[in-house]
């Protein structure tokens, strides 16, 4: 590890972040504010925004990367992702930097913090030098990613500043004095129209989230598809696509732009005493900190409906900085208190456990929230990211139209009101039969691809995880591949049986062989993973003779597992393998890409 005083010592630092669903450009930001309030010319951008030619020339960087779905990168660090795993960089071209990863993962998926680790090792086989120990944060940790990330944050300014130690200047800036916002809001006169629906006429500013082609997709229908009397309100939606121009085959996923409901964005407005109507344009105080994009001018209601996650759990630094903002002496403790690195145990029980949201907790300190300067909701509350969803049909079968199968997630904790997910329960709200309803999507590709020939495809989804084995039974009826196998879980037959019309006809046209697993039909559980040791010949013969394809999709905590597990067994079994030799043949699978798995948790 490196001593980061040697030869010059410029107070200069680029953090430089992959984010997928924006958790990593949160805690990216969180470490720019840090570096800001430190005294450090620091600079903060996604990878791929990033010219990479210029690595050379930064003295401490900082990555801080999450990872996507089977170990992937996220889609703002491929290209850079691309190049650092050039084959013929030359060994020490990173020599002269100074490096840390802050990897941010779930440890309920197999591949947990694949990509930092990847990144280390790379940075480090190209001479960086590293300046700590990588850091993994987990969601899974029962307080949450922070309870990674704070240590590992003192241990990295800790070995910064014994090196570059703050002047007089900054060490008055240090101590929890409040920063300037990052952008304020300048209110724009009367004068400029706004639409009914609440939009002002508007240009957008500069920067866009995403350079993916976005279409703007009429919905089509709206459908329940689980019986009424089922627990669970799953959505069968499709979106009107015709002229889109949107290209995409089976596995790819459509990105979705949730909104908050608008009766929270009234509750917002009341609580903090907004008008909802009155107009802003934004500004940046920091020159590095690009702008969100945003309509010019932007009404209060747009940036609270569409923009701000105020449904979203709030993180330990909305916490922290809430606390220097508050005027109001009680509020204020009770906020330092939540906010201390002591205080996690507290904050886990007051906010992540019964998942109360940011407009909840504004609530519980009503003095803070109507004394709140506007121009610091963009440093507390990030903006919403958009939600993956697998795509549930081919445009070979529906050249016009793009279907999902959206679980309406609603649980209930301690507090009085249901949780709800905020895509889906946005989602399920929209009824296309009153209103006509337009949708932004963009198109990515998921984890899963599938065979371009003839080679078989055995398929695991239990529940929505089948999704895009929907998809890829379109593709493969109209390209005539006949070998499909799928295995398909669900509670009840007659309550939960997704597209169960589709399988039928498929098996009828000879294009499937389904076995499916309803695990409440009967007194004993009965799982997809049941079903593959019972049907042991029909896997080992594709396998074996056929080369077949393997996927899973579906729930990440105990499912795959099962199902890898059962795999392992039918292998051991049909092909006379010993445990050992079984595992290594599973994982050869995995190696080559003919077993691919898509998980969520
Ligand atoms: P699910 O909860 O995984 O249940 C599907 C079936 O799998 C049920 O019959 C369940 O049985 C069974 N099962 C439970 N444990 C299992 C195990 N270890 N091995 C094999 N099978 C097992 O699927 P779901 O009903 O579709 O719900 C998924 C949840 O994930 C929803 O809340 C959804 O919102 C959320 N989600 C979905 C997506 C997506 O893209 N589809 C993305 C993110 C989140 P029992 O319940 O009887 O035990």
């Amino acid at each position: 590890m490196k001593d980061v005083s040697e030869g010059a010592k410029p107070r200069k630092l680029l953090v430089l972040y992959g984010s997928q669903t924006g958790t990593a450009q949160d805690a990216a930001q969180r470490i720019w504010r840090e570096a800001k309030a430190r005294g450090f010319t620091c600079r903060v951008t996604a990878l791929d925004d990033y010219p990479v030619a210029n690595l050379i020339h930064e003295p401490l960087v900082v990555f801080v990367c999450s990872t996507a779905g089977d170990g992937d990168p996220p889609d703002n660090m491929k290209i850079f992702w691309r190049f650092i795993f050039r084959k013929h960089l030359p060994a020490n071209s990173l020599a002269q930097i100074t490096y840390a990863v802050l990897g941010l993962g779930d440890s309920s998926y197999e591949k947990f913090n694949f990509v930092a680790k990847k990144l280390s090792k790379r940075l480090s086989q190209l001479g960086a030098c590293s300046l700590l120990l990588l850091g993994l944060a987990d969601e899974q940790h029962e307080f949450g990613s922070d309870a990674i990330i704070d240590p590992w944050l003192l241990q990295f300014w800790g070995r910064i500043m014994e090196n570059l130690p703050l002047d007089e200047q900054n060490r008055l800036n240090k101590n929890d004095t409040l920063l300037p916002a990052s952008y304020r809001l300048h209110y724009m006169d009367s004068g400029i129209t706004v639409k009914e629906s609440g939009n002002p006429e508007y240009e957008t500013s500069s920067k866009t989230q995403s350079q993916l082609p976005t279409f703007l997709a009429s919905m089509i229908s709206n459908e329940r598809v689980t019986v009424e009397d089922h627990f669970q309100d799953v959505r069968l939606i499709k979106f009107d696509i015709y002229n889109s121009g949107l290209q995409f085959r089976a596995g790819d996923v459509v990105l979705i732009q949730p909104s908050n409901l608008p009766s929270m964005v009234e509750e917002f407005c009341s609580l903090l005493k907004l008008h909802p109507n009155k107009l802003f344009i934004l500004e940046q105080n920091y020159e590095e900190l690009p702008l969100p994009a945003l309509p010019r001018p932007c009404s209060l209601h747009y940036l609270l409906e569409h923009v701000l996650d105020i449904s979203r759990v709030p993180r330990r630094s909305f916490f922290q900085l809430l606390s220097r903002i508050s005027c109001h002496t009680d509020e204020r403790e009770r906020l330092i208190e939540l906010s201390e690195p002591t205080g996690l145990d507290d904050l886990y029980s007051y906010c992540n456990r019964p998942r109360r949201t940011t407009l909840e907790v504004l609530q519980d300190f009503p003095h803070t929230a109507a004394g709140l300067s506007i121009d610091y909701l963009f440093d507390l509350i990030p903006v919403i990211q958009p939600r993956a969803f697998s795509i549930a049909s081919s445009p070979l079968v529906f050249p016009d139209e793009l279907h999902i199968l959206v679980a309406v997630v609603q649980y209930k904790t301690k507090l009085f009101r249901p949780r709800r997910g905020l895509c889906s329960s946005w989602l399920a709200s929209l009824d296309p039969t009153k209103d006509p309803i337009h949708i932004p999507l963009q198109i990515r590709p998921g984890s899963f691809s599938f065979p371009n020939g003839p080679t078989p495809i055995i398929m695991v989804g239990p529940g929505t995880g089948v999704v895009p084995f929907r998809a890829a039974l379109q593709e493969r009826q109209a390209q005539n591949k006949t070998e499909n196998v799928l295995f398909f879980g669900c509670r009840n037959c007659l309550a939960d049986f997704h597209f169960q019309h589709d399988w039928e006809e498929a098996v009828d046209r000879g294009f499937l062989k389904i076995f499916t697993a309803f695990s409440r039909d009967q007194e004993q559980k009965v799982y997809v993973q049941h079903k593959l040791l019972e049907n042991s010949k029909v896997i080992w013969e594709l396998l074996s003779k056929k080369e077949a394809c393997f996927y899973i999709a579906g729930n990440a905590q105990q499912m795959p597992n099962d199902v890898l597990n059962a795999l392992r067994r039918v292998v051991e079994k049909e092909g006379g393998l010993s445990k050992e030799e079984a595992r290594r043949m599973v994982s050869g699978l995995q190696d080559s890409k003919r077993l691919q798995q898509e998980t969520w948790s």
